[in-house]
């Protein structure tokens, strides 16, 4: 009778175990987030009406929903980040794609950079003019070349013979960023008559977007696309298309997209950093985000964000600017979009 009734027990406690265990692995695989953000900068809440307002949050809630319903559905973090990143560059509110800002000759040169957490395999291109998509580009350098960026002419012609959509370069033109490129191009002028030469319009330069992704498969991925600074130099490029200083991805660690005044985060290596404080100090995401961005990059009067998501799937979106746009959602169901703190 007794060995009936530990027969009894055993079974049970086994059962409870297997239970709890298919339970616990149902529940981890169902997690996924999605961060996104469509630049960081100082702009003043007055400078938008209510109207431009809701116009943003809309667009950062529709991209959401693009990411959302396809994690929903078990799409890979790479399909869902090159999605939403296409998405954004399509919309010209933001800098990247189309309404990408102008560089210092009136041209919309653009960057953008594509990182696989799983692989640690990534793309970028740098100085295109004429390629629709730029994410798709990375995309395509990571998947099916053997190097990891490409640069003007070169990546144009690697995205042509990909079967990417090419434009006139036309295509990028935004009457809002050219009347931005014009004042910017007359305010320099007239401020160098004075001796002071401007290096940066806050309000008119953010922009840039970013994607991270966590999958149900545990995987992350990020994606980050830029017409990079108003009135830059041309050729010059910046962190966006670089791995580990505006974008990063790793398993072990953390995704990242950033947006900010991109000399300083090459010179910080802000998106691998973060990912390198989490593994190698052992820092929880949200504490290696605030060193970075509110000590690091302040000290050195550096203006900018960044998003990610760890491999639990916490979120961190962090700026020392006044405003970035952005906006989450996870398998708990929660979701918003912002744009000043
Ligand atoms: N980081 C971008 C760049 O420097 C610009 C931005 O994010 O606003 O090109």
């Amino acid at each position: 009778m007794k060995t009936r009734k530990t027969n009894y027990t055993a079974t049970f406690t086994l059962f409870m175990v297997a239970f709890l265990l298919i339970a616990f692995s149902v529940q981890s695989k169902e997690k996924y987030a999605l961060v996104i953000h469509g630049g960081a900068g100082n702009i003043a809440k007055e400078s938008i009406d209510d109207e431009q307002e809701q116009e943003y949050l809309e667009a950062l809630a529709e991209a959401l929903s693009i990411g959302e319903e396809m994690l929903q559905s078990g799409s890979s973090s790479l399909d869902v980040v090159e999605e939403v990143v296409k998405f954004l560059e399509d919309t010209p509110l933001f800098n990247a794609g189309k309404g990408a800002v102008f560089n210092i000759q009136g041209d919309n040169e653009l960057d953008a950079s594509f990182m696989c957490g799983k692989t640690h395999n990534a793309g970028a291109v740098a100085g295109i003019t004429t390629v629709k998509n730029p994410v798709s580009a990375a995309r395509k350098v990571m998947e099916n070349s053997p190097h990891v960026l490409l640069t003007g002419k070169g990546a144009e012609t690697f995205a042509y013979e990909q079967g990417l959509e090419i434009v006139d370069p036309g295509y990028f033109f935004d009457q809002r960023r050219w009347n931005q490129y014009r004042e910017h191009i007359r305010s320099n002028v007239n401020s160098r008559r004075q001796g002071d030469i401007r290096q940066s319009d806050d309000e008119n330069k953010m922009g840039t977007v970013g994607a991270v992704a966590l999958d149900k498969e545990g995987n992350i991925a990020a994606a980050t696309s830029t017409g990079g600074m108003l009135g830059k130099k041309y050729g010059r490029i910046g962190d966006s298309p670089l791995i580990g200083a505006g974008n990063y991805a790793s398993n072990l660690a953390c995704g990242v997209s950033a947006t900010g005044h991109g000399e300083y985060f090459i010179r910080n290596m802000v998106a691998y950093d973060l990912a390198a404080r989490m593994i190698y100090k052992g820092q929880p995401l949200e504490d290696a985000a605030h060193e970075v961005i509110m000590e690091n990059l302040v000290d050195q009067d550096a203006n900018g964000g960044i998003i990610a998501i760890d491999k639990d799937g916490n979120v961190v979106m962090l700026f020392n600017t006044t405003a970035m746009f952005r906006g989450f959602v996870n398998a708990q169901g929660e979701k918003g979009t912002w744009i000043f703190e």
